[in-house]
């Protein structure tokens, strides 16, 4: 049924996750035990209802601005029975307060604000907990620019760079990198 959602996303360009970085991500979920997640950036639920359909104790709490995507997402997450486990909540997420901790953040909307998301939301981790960053890549434009000409395409992936040297270099926390899927980290307390 996930098919369906794959379909959409390619015929409406929804940047939904690459298929080998949601299998990478869900083992990742598996192997570790992660029962509770909180997604930044959900768009039309296809990575929360992968992520959710894992486990029936699995729970994701996931935050989306868009209003088609939220309305598309809230539908899509009751139509594969997942109400129990997935809650959206329809908001910026630079402006959303959340107090509880999760095993995982999952950090996937907009790219320029990275090191924001992190630094917001590194205090809702659980001891133990990581956040994964997807689209470090971006389609190889960040390891080469000239792949662009569009001038907000490479303010976007000049951010993207920053928050990889963010990562390289804080102390408080290891980041390893994936050439998986459109690139992505996982960062632990260090
Ligand atoms: N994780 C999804 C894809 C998310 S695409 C998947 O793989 O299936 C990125 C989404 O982030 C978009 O729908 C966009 O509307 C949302 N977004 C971008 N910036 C945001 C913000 N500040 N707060 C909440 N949502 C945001
Ligand atoms: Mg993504």
């Amino acid at each position: 049924m996930v098919r369906v959602l794959e379909e959409y996303a390619k015929n409406n360009n929804v940047p939904i996750m690459q298929k080998d970085g949601i299998e990478f991500m869900c083992h990742y979920i598996k192997s570790h035990n992660i029962k509770s997640i909180l997604e930044i950036g959900t768009a039309i639920g296809y990575s929360a209802i992968n992520m959710a359909l894992i486990s029936k104790d699995i729970k994701v709490t996931t935050i989306e601005r868009n209003d088609k995507m939220y309305k598309k997402k809230k539908k899509n997450i009751h139509k594969f029975n997942l109400d129990n486990q997935i809650q959206i909540i329809y908001d910026d997420a630079l402006n959303t307060n959340i107090n509880d901790k999760y095993d995982l953040i999952f950090i996937d909307a907009a790219k320029s604000q990275y090191i924001k998301f992190f630094e917001k939301y590194k205090h809702n981790l659980n001891t133990n907990g990581v956040i994964i960053t997807d689209n470090l890549s971006f389609h190889g434009m960040v390891e080469d620019e000239s792949k662009t000409h569009n001038r907000n395409t490479k303010q976007m992936i000049r951010k993207i760079r920053k928050y990889i040297d963010f990562l390289k270099n804080n102390n408080e926390y290891i980041t390893e990198f994936y050439e998986v899927g459109d690139g992505i980290s996982i960062t632990k307390k260090s």
